[in-house]
């Protein structure tokens, strides 16, 4: 479903992906690990194109995401192709990122109505059995002024799904949260991991979490993957002295 094919992303001098490769299966759960600065957060940035790669191709279901045919050739993707692309993919950011002047009714169908073409009446529907889901049907009125992070953030993963996405993209989703929201919002990406087979990618310092709902587990450092494999194997019996030296200072 997505590939990386040499991706190399550079600011400048600092190279912050280095000819990575890997791919991700259709229903596959991706935990991305790995000390801070190691670029897992510009891999969910360069799936969303809110960055570009500075060589490579990134591949989302056989199409170029990165680029576009042009003819035969591959040539950097214009605004157009990388729109169509990434309808597939919804991201929940560290942040929330709610639209503070709408209610969460208008957060969660708005997309939806403008970008798919759904209509009003289902994209309200979907919002309050999304809602239901993330257990804050009661809110659908309310600003996210009014709510908690936690709340707040249940809501932005509303919003993802609502696209229907065939990927979700997870970026710290917990780290701004006061530590008693954290559970609730974890419970509830647990049980989308549970009765859905949506794809996710998770970058993520929760390791029970990355442990529960994981297929696989990537390490990052310096812009590489230094080992892959499934949690029992990253979290039981790492291979390599970088990811001891990483999990033992983050458990
Ligand atoms: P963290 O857990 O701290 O978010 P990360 O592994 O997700 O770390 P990235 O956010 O992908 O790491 O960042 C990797 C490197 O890229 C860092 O050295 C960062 O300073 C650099 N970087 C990221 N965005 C930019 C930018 N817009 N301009 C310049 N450098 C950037």
């Amino acid at each position: 479903l997505i590939r990386f094919d040499k991706v190399v992303k550079r600011y400048g001098d600092n190279t912050v992906l280095d000819h990575l490769d890997f791919s991700v299966q259709p229903g596959q759960r991706v935990s991305l690990i790995g000390p801070s600065g190691s670029g897992k957060t510009t891999i969910l940035r360069l799936l969303m194109t809110l960055e570009h790669v500075t060589d490579g191709v990134i591949w989302v279901n056989g199409d170029p995401l990165s680029h576009e045919y042009k003819g035969t050739d591959l040539v950097k993707a214009g605004e157009q192709h990388q729109r169509e692309v990434r309808k597939k993919i919804g991201m929940v950011f560290q942040q929330f990122n709610l639209f503070p002047n709408m209610t969460v009714r208008r957060n969660i169908t708005e997309s939806p109505i403008h970008t798919l073409g759904v209509s009003r009446d289902e994209a309200d529907q979907r919002a309050a059995e999304l809602l239901d889901m993330v257990g804050l049907k009661e809110r659908i009125d309310a600003h996210p002024t009014q709510l908690s992070g936690g709340q707040q953030q249940r809501v932005a993963i509303a919003r993802a799904l609502a696209m229907r996405p065939e990927i979700l993209l997870l970026d710290e989703v917990t780290s701004a949260l006061d530590p008693e929201l954290v559970a609730g919002v974890l419970d509830v990406l647990r049980e989308i991991a549970r009765t859905t087979d949506i794809t996710m990618l998770s970058v993520t310092h929760e390791m029970q979490f990355a442990k529960d709902v994981s297929h696989r587990v990537l390490m990052f450092d310096k812009g590489k993957i230094v080992e892959e494999g499934p949690p029992d194997q990253i979290f039981g019996a790492p291979a390599e002295d970088r990811t001891r030296e990483f999990l033992h200072a983050v458990l």
